[in-house]
């Protein structure tokens, strides 16, 4: 049991459909590579009021969202849209950009398909988001690998990110479905003339048979926002 915001789930779900429609007739030449995607998730998500429920996993967003909430569906896929043309005309320099990724299926029995893990840093003082720095992702002290190459760990806090970083490390082999297994990350912020700011996390994760490589059916796991003084 855990809360939840039930927001993440819907943002990544309309992403997925308004991706794949553009991608049949992509006139405005959005960007559809996976880190544009969850920039303009986070987009959404930093506009958007967060829905909290308690939870267990697999939330089924049927069950929360009915008639009703119509509208806020429909404010929900025009941020989507939204922050996809932002992230499009401000692309983050330094790769390439390349459309989705397809992480293989080796010979594992099952995998450890790890969430998107999203968080935001901002400015002990100003309260500001933090912007410039980079922020590293690690798994038992190493650096975490994320789902492809065209994937940024460390991640660069850009202007548009309003505070916002979002790592999708790559689904880890397990002997078995079903086998729950506890992870321990840690998200590495530099600070100036100091030791860097470590941020530790636990992430329960059950395994899975096949290794997931969809947004909309992935989970996410916010951490809590952090705060950096002199970075
Ligand atoms: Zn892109």
């Amino acid at each position: 049991m855990g809360i939840h915001n039930i927001m993440e789930e819907l943002v990544l779900s309309e992403l997925d459909k308004i991706c794949n429609s553009v991608k049949k007739d992509n006139v405005q030449d959005i960007c559809l590579c996976t880190q544009c995607r969850l920039d303009a998730a986070c987009y959404a998500l930093n506009r958007l009021e967060p829905h909290y429920i308690v939870s267990s996993r697999g939330i089924l967003r049927e069950e929360h969202f009915d008639a009703g909430n119509m509208q806020k569906l429909v404010d929900i896929t025009s941020l989507v849209y939204q922050g996809l043309k932002q992230v499009g005309i401000n692309r983050r320099p330094g790769f390439e950009h390349k459309d989705c990724i397809e992480q293989k299926s080796d010979e594992a029995a099952a995998y450890f398909n790890i969430p998107v893990i999203i968080g935001r840093v901002f400015d002990g003082r100003s309260f500001e988001p933090v912007r410039g720095i980079d922020i590293e992702l690690f798994l038992n002290d190493s650096p975490v690998k994320m789902k492809d190459a065209n994937w940024q760990n460390p991640f660069r806090l850009i202007e548009k990110n309003e505070g916002a970083f979002t790592f999708w490390p790559v689904s880890i082999p397990a002997k078995k479905a079903g086998e729950q297994k506890l992870f321990n990350f840690s998200v590495k912020i530099p600070i100036v003339d100091a030791l860097p700011l470590i941020h530790y996390f636990e992430l329960p994760v059950v395994s899975e048979k096949d290794i997931v490589n969809s947004l909309a059916m992935n989970r996410t796991h916010k951490i809590a926002d952090l705060y950096v003084f002199d970075c």
